[in-house]
């Protein structure tokens, strides 16, 4: 339920009507607007319409709110767009275009250094690589673990980028959250609520990925469990199963108008996994700016033939300053600069 107050109202009446909420155990948001103040009560609607609130000072109207996700809604925003910052660097609010770049995983520190260095020079704002991988076979390199976050960490030291790593399981949580500055979920483990549940404490942002055959509302349905924790989200769109196998997935372009009408979060793009192809990784990524994304996150290699993970998807590091630059010419085209 969204309780709307009169222009008027004051911040007495906005605390009396938040402490009658808390009493019933649903989750509070208070969203202060230019006019007035809406309150966001999510959870048992019934309880709440049983509270009388509209006979409060300062309570102008009690109005259910319509969609299955709650605090990952445009209605329910306090910041429209909202933005997420991280050591500076911010994705989202609408005028700005991130560049997440780096390795899939972290195969060592000549490597991950390398391309930090390559990706921070050409403009990228943020560092990504793997340091616990999702690996479809039990066989394959499945990542450095520890001495991967540790060469992060490195890496950050020495180009001032924040890291972007995947948290793959509630284990890793607390050692993963000490080295990395976003945390992402990956597709695999968008539907994975526990694990959802511990990103939302962390005190860290958490890049959502959608699942691979999840729907937008599952996503920000999903994202709520990360929000409802404390957390910012950024979303990432990265390609969905259809019965078109010609591309790895199929990039659902769409999704991001879709989001930016029923969502205040970031919405960016990963172009790499959705493609599969390198040579498809730039008109995808010009395509993201000019649906209004927020950004990309982008797998850049320095010899992606003898890369460990999705080499073939992998832009070359001595191409991804003119990558960068061309994108960049087209998000400005959007109104957009790079972050
Ligand atoms: C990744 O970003 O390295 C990754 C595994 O992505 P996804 O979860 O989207 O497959
Ligand atoms: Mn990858």
């Amino acid at each position: 339920m969204m309780i709307v107050m009169t222009p008027h109202a004051l911040p007495e009446h906005v605390e009396a009507v938040r402490q009658r909420l808390a009493t019933t155990g649903v989750h509070v948001v208070v969203m202060p607007g230019e006019l007035t103040t809406a309150i966001g009560a999510i959870g048992d609607p019934e309880g709440v319409a049983e509270l009388g609130l509209e006979g409060l000072p300062g309570v102008d109207r009690v109005v259910p709110i319509s969609r299955p996700y709650k605090l990952a809604s445009l209605e329910l925003a306090s910041e429209r767009p909202s933005t997420v910052e991280v050591l500076g660097r911010k994705v989202g609010g609408g005028t700005t275009f991130a560049l997440i770049a780096g390795p899939c995983t972290v195969e060592s520190r000549e490597q991950t250094l390398g391309v930090a260095h390559a990706v921070k020079a050409a403009g990228a704002s943020m560092l990504r690589g793997g340091a616990f991988k999702p690996r479809t076979s039990p066989f394959a390199f499945s990542g450095l673990g520890r001495e991967g976050l540790e060469i992060l960490a490195e890496a950050r030291a020495e180009t001032g980028l924040p890291v972007v790593t995947e948290l793959l399981d509630v284990a890793h949580a607390e050692l993963v959250s000490e080295h990395a500055d976003v945390l992402q979920i990956g597709a695999r483990n968008m539907q994975n609520y526990a694990l959802l549940d511990v990103a939302g404490h962390l005190g860290r942002p958490v890049l959502l990925k959608r699942g691979l055959s999840s729907s937008l509302d599952e996503l920000l349905q999903a994202a709520d469990y990360v929000l409802k924790g404390g957390a910012e989200v950024i979303l990432c769109e990265r390609g969905i199963r259809t019965f078109e196998t010609a591309t790895r997935f199929t990039l659902d372009l769409g999704a991001i108008p879709w989001l930016k009408l029923h969502t205040h979060l970031p919405v960016i793009v990963d172009p790499s996994h959705a493609a599969g192809d390198r040579r498809l990784v730039e008109p995808l990524s010009r395509a993201a700016a000019a649906v209004g994304a927020d950004g990309l996150i982008v797998e850049v290699h320095e010899d992606p033939s003898v890369a460990l993970c999705d080499g073939p998807q992998a832009l070359y590091a001595s191409d991804f300053a003119a990558f960068a630059e061309r994108v960049a010419a087209h998000a400005a085209l959007e109104g957009r600069t790079l972050a």
